[in-house]
C-alpha cells in the first residue's frame, strides 16, 4: 500500500485517539493568550512520579540542547545523554572563546499534576497532566518543598486529601510575555475545598495515572548526540538534496 493510500485509512485526531486534548502537558498561556492575560490562576495538586522516581518527591529535570540547524535552517533539539558530548563541546567552546556557544543548553522541570481548574484549557480540568516549568515556578516550588516553607508545606503539596495544599500558577502579562513569578501555594482552608468531592477511591485512581517522567523525553545516546552536533551545529554531511525540496506527493 502506498503512503497516500495509508493516509486515507487513518482516522483524524480526536480526544480519544491521541488528538490535541491528549497532549500530556498542562496548558499554560501562550504568547497570544498573554495579550489578554489579566492574572489567570491555574489550580493544581502535584502527584509523585511513583514509576521512575519512587524514592523522591523532587521534580524531574530535563536537560536539552537546541539550535537553529545548520543543515535544515529549522530549530532542532536533543535531550542530553549521561556524559553528554554536546555539553562537553559547550564547555570546550567556553574555555576556548569565553563566549556562549551558538547552541543552547537548557533545563526544564517536570512534575505530575492533577488539574483542578485550568481556565486556559478547561478540557484539562479533573485530568492528570504533566506540568512543564522553568525557573520562575521552580523557585516557588523549591521554597515550599525544601526551603523556608518545607516544614509547613513540604510533602503536603503531594497529598490529594484535605490535608494537602493546592499549587496555584498565577499567570500574568509582563511586556509581551506570560510570567509566573507570583504563583503560590494556596491556604489550607481554600485547598481543602478543592478536593471536597474526591473519595479515597478517586484519589487512588488519580495517583495511578501519574506518568513516568523519565520516559517523556528519552535521552539520546552519546553517539546520537555527537551526530546531532556534527549535523546541526557544525553542518557536516549536508544532504545532497536541498532540505526544502517539495515532498514527492
Ligand atoms: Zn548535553
Amino acid at each position: 500500500m502506498s503512503y497516500l493510500d495509508q493516509i486515507k485509512t487513518l482516522p483524524l485526531p480526536t480526544a480519544e485517539n491521541g488528538g490535541t486534548n491528549q497532549q500530556p502537558f498542562v496548558t499554560l498561556p501562550t504568547l497570544r493568550d498573554a495579550q489578554s492575560l489579566r492574572g489567570t490562576d491555574i489550580r493544581l495538586r502535584l502527584l509523585p512520579d511513583f514509576a521512575t522516581n519512587p524514592a523522591s518527591l523532587a521534580p524531574f529535570t530535563h536537560h536539552f540542547h537546541g539550535v537553529v540547524s545548520a543543515a535544515t535552517g529549522k530549530f532542532t533539539a536533543i535531550t542530553c545523554p549521561p556524559a553528554c558530548p554536546v555539553c562537553q563541546h559547550g564547555r570546550e567552546e567556553w574555555y576556548r572563546t569565553n563566549k556562549r556557544p551558538a547552541w543552547s543548553h537548557q533545563m526544564e522541570h517536570l512534575v505530575n499534576a492533577y488539574v483542578l481548574d485550568n481556565p486556559i484549557d478547561p478540557a484539562q480540568n479533573h485530568t492528570v497532566k504533566v506540568l512543564k516549568f522553568r525557573q520562575q515556578i521552580k523557585a516557588i516550588l523549591d521554597e515550599a518543598l525544601t526551603g523556608r516553607d518545607a516544614t509547613e508545606i513540604g510533602r503536603r503539596l503531594f497529598f490529594l486529601d484535605d490535608g494537602g495544599r493546592t499549587f496555584v500558577i498565577h499567570a500574568e502579562r509582563k511586556g509581551d510575555w506570560p510570567v509566573y513569578d507570583r504563583s503560590f501555594i494556596d491556604t489550607a482552608t481554600r485547598s481543602k475545598l478543592d478536593v471536597a468531592d474526591l473519595s479515597r477511591a478517586d484519589m487512588e485512581a488519580i495517583y495511578a495515572q501519574s506518568r513516568p517522567l523519565a520516559d517523556i523525553f528519552p535521552p539520546a545516546t552519546p553517539e546520537e548526540a555527537e551526530t546531532w552536533y556534527n549535523t546541526h551545529v557544525l553542518g557536516q554531511g549536508l544532504p545532497a538534496d536541498p532540505p526544502d525540496a517539495p515532498m514527492p506527493f
